[in-house]
C-alpha cells in the first residue's frame, strides 16, 4: 500500500455519468416493474398501480442553525405500496436527494421486501442537505424536525424508517425519541437501526455488508471462482463497503481496490484493510490521507474477479460497462449500474447480483428488529446471523432459478420474484 501523506485531495469527485444515464432511475425502475408485472402475466392494470407510489409527501422543515439563523431544508418521504403491511425504508441524508430518487427508491424497498419475504412494503425517505457541514447539534434538530413533518403518515404499524446514505444509528435514536414525544408512549418499534440500549438489534449494523458477502458467496460458486485469493474492488468505504472490505479481507479474498467521494486506493497486490478501516472517518472517508488517488472511474474499471459498487448510483453506465473487467458485479449500492449498462453486462457473461437482491441484508435484519420489538425479546447475534443468511441463500438461489427458467438477467428476475408479492396482495385486497 502507499505511503500516506498530509491530506492534499480534500475535493469531492463528481459523477460525470449522470447525462448518460438516459432514463434516470425512476423511468427505468418503472420500465423493468412493466416487464416484470406482463412476465408474471398480470393485467395493465397491476403495471398502473405499481408504477407510481401509492402516496410521496414533500415537507418543509426550519432549522435553527448554530449561528441563530434559521435555515429551511426540503425533506421527502415516499410510500410505495401497503397491501402486504406497513412500508419500510431507509432515510437518507445528501445534496442530490430529490422527489424522484425517493420514489424509485421506495418501489426497490417494495422489491427487497418482496425478495426477503418480509411482511413491508416498499418505503423511501430523505433530506436534501449536506450533514457534513452540518453540526452534530444542527444535525439533531433536523433529524428531530424531519420527524415532527411526517408524523402523521408514519408509524411502527404504518410505515417504519431506518438509516441509508449518511444517516447512522445516532440519527434514529434522535428521531425515535423526537416520535416517542409526540405520541406520547415508548416506541422503539417506530424506527430500526438504533443503538442497541435503545432496541437496535445485533448485527443491524453489518446486516447490508453480511448479505452482500452471502451473495458474493454464491455468485463465486456459479462462476467457478474460489473466493479465497479472489481479487476484489469495492466502491465506497462507508457503512457497507467497508464491513464488506472486512469481511471479504477475513474470508482470505484480496481487496485489491476500495473509494470514497474523493477518490480511489489501489494495489494489485491488496490493501492493508485493517489499516484503512482504522483511519476512516464515520463519513467513510479515507483516501483523503493518501496522495496516491486515481479516480472512482478508474478504479471501476482495473482488472478484477469481482466489482461492488457500494457508493452512489449511476456509476456504470453504457459508457463505461463494456471497460469493466470484472465477471461478478454486486451491487451493494442502491442503482449504480443503469439498465444500458446492465444490458450490455449481460450480452458480456458478467453476472449482475442486483441492489435489490443484494443490498436485502439491511432491510432483514431491520425486520428482526421490529419483531425483537413488538415481542420485547432480544436474540443473540448468532440466532440474527443464522436467519439472515437463511433469507439471503433462498433468495438469491430463487433470484437465479428464475432467470435461469425465463432466460432473462438477474435483475429482471429479481423484479419479478420481488414484485409479485405485492402485485398478488393488491389483488388479492381488490385493488385491482
Ligand atoms: P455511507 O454514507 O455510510 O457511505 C457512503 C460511501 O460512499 C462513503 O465512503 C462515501 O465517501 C462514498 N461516496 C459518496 N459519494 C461518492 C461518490 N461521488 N463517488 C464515490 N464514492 C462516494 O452509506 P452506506 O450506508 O454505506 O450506503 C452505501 C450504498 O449502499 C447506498 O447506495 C445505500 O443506498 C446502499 N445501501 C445501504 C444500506 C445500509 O444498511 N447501510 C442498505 C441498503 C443499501
Amino acid at each position: 500500500m502507499k505511503v500516506i501523506a498530509p491530506a492534499k485531495n480534500d475535493q469531492i469527485q463528481k459523477s460525470d455519468n449522470k447525462q448518460s444515464d438516459t432514463l434516470g432511475l425512476f423511468n427505468s425502475t418503472q420500465l423493468i416493474i412493466k416487464e416484470a408485472v406482463q412476465k408474471l402475466g398480470y393485467n395493465d392494470d397491476v403495471y398502473e398501480l405499481l408504477k407510481e407510489p401509492l402516496r410521496t409527501i414533500t415537507v418543509r422543515i426550519p432549522v435553527r442553525m448554530d449561528n441563530g439563523s434559521i435555515k429551511i431544508f426540503t425533506g421527502y418521504r415516499s410510500q410505495h405500496n401497503d397491501a402486504v403491511g406497513p412500508t419500510k425504508g431507509g432515510v437518507r441524508f445528501h445534496p442530490e436527494v430529490n422527489e424522484s430518487e425517493v420514489k424509485a427508491l421506495s418501489i426497490w424497498m417494495t422489491l427487497k421486501c418482496g425478495i426477503a419475504n418480509l411482511p413491508y412494503g416498499g418505503g423511501k425517505g430523505g433530506i436534501n442537505c449536506d450533514p457534513r457541514n452540518l453540526s452534530f447539534r444542527e444535525l439533531e434538530r433536523l433529524s428531530r424536525g424531519y420527524v415532527r413533518a411526517i408524523s402523521q403518515i408514519v408509524g411502527p404499524t404504518k410505515d417504519i424508517p431506518a438509516p441509508d446514505v449518511y444517516t447512522n444509528s445516532q440519527i434514529m435514536a434522535w428521531m425515535m425519541d423526537e416520535y416517542s414525544r409526540l405520541r406520547e408512549f415508548d416506541s422503539p418499534g417506530f424506527i430500526t437501526g438504533k443503538p442497541l440500549v435503545l432496541g437496535g438489534s445485533h448485527g443491524r449494523e453489518a446486516a447490508t455488508a453480511r448479505g452482500v458477502t452471502i451473495c458474493i458467496e454464491e455468485a463465486v460458486k456459479k462462476k467457478d471462482i474460489e473466493l479465497q485469493g479472489a481479487r476484489i474492488i469495492i466502491q465506497g468505504f462507508g457503512n457497507a463497503g467497508s464491513f464488506l472490505a472486512k469481511f471479504m479481507h477475513d474470508a482470505g479474498a484480496k481487496v485489491i481496490g476500495i473509494s470514497d467521494a474523493h477518490g480511489a486506493l489501489y494495489d494489485s497486490e491488496g490493501l492493508d484493510i485493517d489499516y484503512l478501516l482504522d483511519r476512516r472517518d464515520s463519513f467513510g472517508t479515507v483516501t483523503n490521507l493518501f496522495t496516491d488517488v486515481i479516480t472512482n472511474q478508474e478504479l471501476l474499471e482495473k482488472e478484477c474477479d469481482i466489482l461492488v459498487p457500494a457508493a452512489i448510483s449511476n456509476q456504470i453506465t453504457a459508457q463505461n460497462a463494456h471497460h469493466i473487467k470484472a465477471s461478478i458485479l454486486v451491487e451493494a449500492a442502491n442503482g449504480p449500474t443503469t439498465l444500458e449498462a446492465t444490458k450490455i453486462l449481460h450480452e458480456r457473461g458478467v453476472l449482475l447480483v442486483p441492489d435489490v437482491l443484494a443490498s436485502a441484508g439491511g432491510v432483514t435484519v431491520s425486520y428482526f428488529e421490529w419483531v425483537q420489538n413488538n415481542q420485547g425479546y432480544y436474540w443473540p447475534e448468532e440466532e440474527v446471523a443464522e436467519k439472515l443468511r437463511k433469507v439471503m441463500v433462498d433468495s438469491f438461489k430463487a433470484i437465479y432459478k428464475t432467470s435461469q427458467a425465463h432466460q432473462v438477467d438477474m435483475r429482471l428476475a429479481a423484479y419479478m420474484v420481488g414484485i409479485r408479492k405485492t402485485a398478488e396482495a393488491s389483488r388479492l385486497r381488490g385493488w385491482v
